[in-house]
């Protein structure tokens, strides 16, 4: 049962100005926490070594695996539209890269494995470089559920213990790393840590390992701000289907790969409504559910912005696409947010009147805060009136619905739930896993992980399913740095 890591670094063999080499820093007393059995196999890992003494060791960063070339990746970014010249991993480490099996579900691709809360590194600045339990699990259950929902995400591959307490807002909480698994960690803070250092030769060999690793289409920059903007197009469409809010939407948070990043205050709405914010940082509401296609245009000017340079045409006509190409967000984001909400309601074909049909759900919806994942939901196993404070607004639209639904192929209920998670991660459900957790048990994180793997298929009486209660109801979440 040796660990064995079919390491291939590609990131360590860019420039050195690309990060700076740092060894986890080991702790106390490695503990089990989790291990994600499917992902491992999937990537051509063996599980059980993973579990094992060294996979724990290596996971809580006190073995370092032959061929691993740990680093800390240095990026720049907006942090709530504030520049900072100078983020980068400051409690993260690249352990290396694998290219999972060509034979299996993850077809021969790349991916980092990263660590997270392994200790400081140079970009740490007044950070202790370490995690707690909290957004550990949070992150796990989240990245994973995202997962399972079909949804473009880091994934976790592990969790250890440390063994060592990590003092948070005055209390000594248990130290936990997380080992992630993406497809790349490049942001749109990567590039603008060199944009903003002028470095055009590094932005250049930035954009072609961009290129290569993720959009090996893409022959000229502006080919490779259109991918990097459809992905975000659909990444973002996916988030308002199952009403996620991702709540950190800065340039550093954002992956150009569009896979979803960095779980921190992040979470599903109960109640909808679109101004729905939940981290306490954001005092304005800046990353509210409603705002998040606007933010992600925001940042996809910023990338832009870095990418001019590289465009090999006059400048005035060189900003002249760079802005076209992120103007075509809003209809890509328009095409992606309507297929999925078409598919919540059961239709396949297109008519005109959609999507008002669509906006006079969710306005009913937000009228009463009727809960998001029951309501679209209950349209498939027929209890979605139930969720609405006025019922009669619902059986009004209902109607209109049923008539629509008329002209559609036969197979509505089956499209609905397929459509249509019977749960998601609730905040109340996560925030009692972690509870638990603090006080040695894991055992309701397990259970929820388990229940989440299969978030379409879930037995009508399962506890996952239920709203929180008015004194379970969580309003605000943290990001636990
Ligand atoms: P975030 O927005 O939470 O992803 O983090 C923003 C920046 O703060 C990144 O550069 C992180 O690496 C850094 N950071 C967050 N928490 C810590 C910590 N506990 N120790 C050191 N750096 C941290
Ligand atoms: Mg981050």
């Amino acid at each position: 049962m040796t660990l064995h890591i079919p390491f291939d670094n590609s990131y360590a063999r860019l420039p050195g100005r690309f990060f700076a080499r740092q060894n986890p820093v080991g702790v106390a007393a490695p503990g089990a926490l989790a291990v994600n059995a499917g992902l491992a196999r999937a990537l051509g890992l063996d599980p059980q070594a993973l579990a094992g003494p060294e996979g724990v060791a290596m996971v809580a960063g006190n073995l370092v695996p032959e061929g691993a070339e740990p680093l800390a990746q240095a990026y720049a970014g907006h942090q709530f539209g504030g520049w900072n010249p100078q983020l980068g991993d400051g409690r993260a480490m690249l352990l290396g890269e694998i290219v999972a099996p060509a034979e299996g579900p993850l077809a021969g691709r790349r991916f980092d494995l990263q660590l997270k809360g392994s200790g400081p590194t140079p970009f740490s600045r007044r950070g202790d470089g370490r995690a707690w339990v909290g957004p550990v699990i949070r992150e796990y259950i989240v990245s994973e559920a995202m997962a399972a929902l079909g949804v473009p995400t880091t994934r976790a591959l592990a969790a250890a213990t440390t063994g060592e307490p990590v003092i948070r807002e005055g209390r000594a909480l248990p130290g936990a790393v997380l080992l992630r698994v993406a497809s790349s960690h490049i942001r749109v803070g990567t590039f603008q840590f060199f944009h903003a250092r002028q470095d055009l030769e590094a932005l250049q060999i930035l954009a072609e390992y961009v290129r290569a690793r993720h959009f090996p289409e893409a022959r000229t920059p502006r080919a490779l701000l259109d991918a990097a903007v459809a992905a975000q197009a659909n990444l973002i469409a996916q988030w308002m289907g199952l009403g996620f809010i991702h709540g950190v939407m800065n340039t550093d948070n954002m992956a150009v790969s569009g896979e979803t990043i960095d779980y921190g205050p992040c979470a599903f709405m109960d109640g909808y409504h679109p101004q729905t914010v939940f981290s306490s940082i954001d005092a304005y509401g800046r990353y509210a559910y409603a705002n998040q296609p606007q933010i992600a245009v925001w940042n996809l000017a910023q990338l832009a912005t870095c990418l001019l340079p590289l465009w090999d045409k006059p400048e005035a006509e060189a900003v002249e696409e760079a802005t076209a190409s992120v103007y075509a967000f809003a209809d890509l984001y328009q095409q992606a947010w309507l297929a999925r909400f078409r598919a919540k309601l059961g239709l396949v074909t297109e008519e005109d009147g959609d999507l008002e049909l669509i906006e006079a759900l969710l306005t009913r919806m937000a009228e009463g805060r009727a809960d998001f994942t029951r309501s679209f939901r209950g349209l498939a196993e027929g209890t979605a009136r139930d969720e609405f404070l006025d019922r009669g607004a619902y059986d009004g639209w209902h109607a209109d619905w049923q008539a629509r639904l008329a002209r559609e192929p036969a197979g509505a209920e089956a499209r609905l739930r397929a459509a249509n998670p019977a749960i998601i991660p609730r905040n109340h459900r996560v925030e009692e896993a972690i509870a638990a957790a603090v006080e040695g048990d894991l055992a309701p994180f397990h259970a929820l992980s388990a229940a989440l793997s299969q978030p379409f298929d879930v037995a009508v009486d399962s506890p996952f399913r239920l709203a929180p209660l008015e004194d379970q109801r969580v309003l605000r979440t943290f990001c636990g740095t």
